[in-house]
């Protein structure tokens, strides 16, 4: 039997300095997955290393205007004082052509990609305490005082909205984080709902 399935959305939330980007970027870097990450827009300033096109694609506010009036964008969040988006386009080509894709958004954003896209899979990263995330924002030496205080705000919020989402995996160790993401994700491969239909398609085709 031969049929082509199309690529699953996969939905990476969970609050600023869970290790969101340093799961993908781990992910991202294992060669044994079907895995496509998507690279949003923002109007934030590139932090030291940043490459356009790699980590973000670096906008203007009016820029980015411009894109969300023309409908360039998934989802967009105003956060911290800036914007992020994922381009549309590029989303919709690499899930036609069967391949996996990750966004890794903050909550109102996932919110969003819900509404309109309700059989993606959602994943919350969740820190092991909020302290460890205060701690690894300091850490990690980017933010200063004021803004690693209204990030753990928002963490706080973003914490209560865990219900919304299919699964929680907790960011203990990045290692474990990981096996746990491919893990749902195999599994929601093999999802009757997502193959059933498929299967008897191709059936109808062979006999
Ligand atoms: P940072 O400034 O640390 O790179 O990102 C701040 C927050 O914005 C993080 O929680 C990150 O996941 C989120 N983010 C990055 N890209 C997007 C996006 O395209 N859409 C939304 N809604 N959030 C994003």
């Amino acid at each position: 039997m031969n049929f082509k399935e199309r690529g699953l959305l996969i939905v990476l939330s969970g609050p600023s300095g869970v290790g969101k980007g340093t799961v993908c970027r781990a992910l991202r870097e294992e060669e044994d997955n079907n895995l496509q990450y998507s690279v949003s827009a923002t109007t934030r300033k590139p932090r030291e290393g940043e490459v356009e096109g790699v980590h973000y694609f670096f906008k203007s506010r009016e820029e980015f205007e411009r894109m969300i009036e023309q409908k360039e964008l998934l989802e967009h969040a105003e956060f911290v004082g800036n914007y992020y988006g994922t381009p549309v386009e590029w989303v919709r080509e690499t899930l036609e052509s069967g391949q996996d894709v990750i966004l890794e958004i903050e909550v109102q954003g996932a919110f969003q990609v819900k509404e309109l896209l309700p059989e993606a899979v959602f994943l919350f990263l969740a820190p092991p305490s909020l302290q460890e995330l205060r701690n690894r924002l300091i850490g990690r030496g980017t933010e200063s005082e004021e803004v690693i205080k209204q990030r753990l705000l928002v963490a706080r919020e973003e914490i209560e909205l865990m219900d919304a989402y299919d699964y929680v995996v907790t960011n203990d160790e990045v290692d474990k984080a990981i096996d746990r993401i491919k893990a749902i994700v195999t599994a929601e491969h093999c999802k009757r709902e997502r193959v059933a239909s498929l299967y008897k398609k191709a059936m109808m085709e062979v006999i």
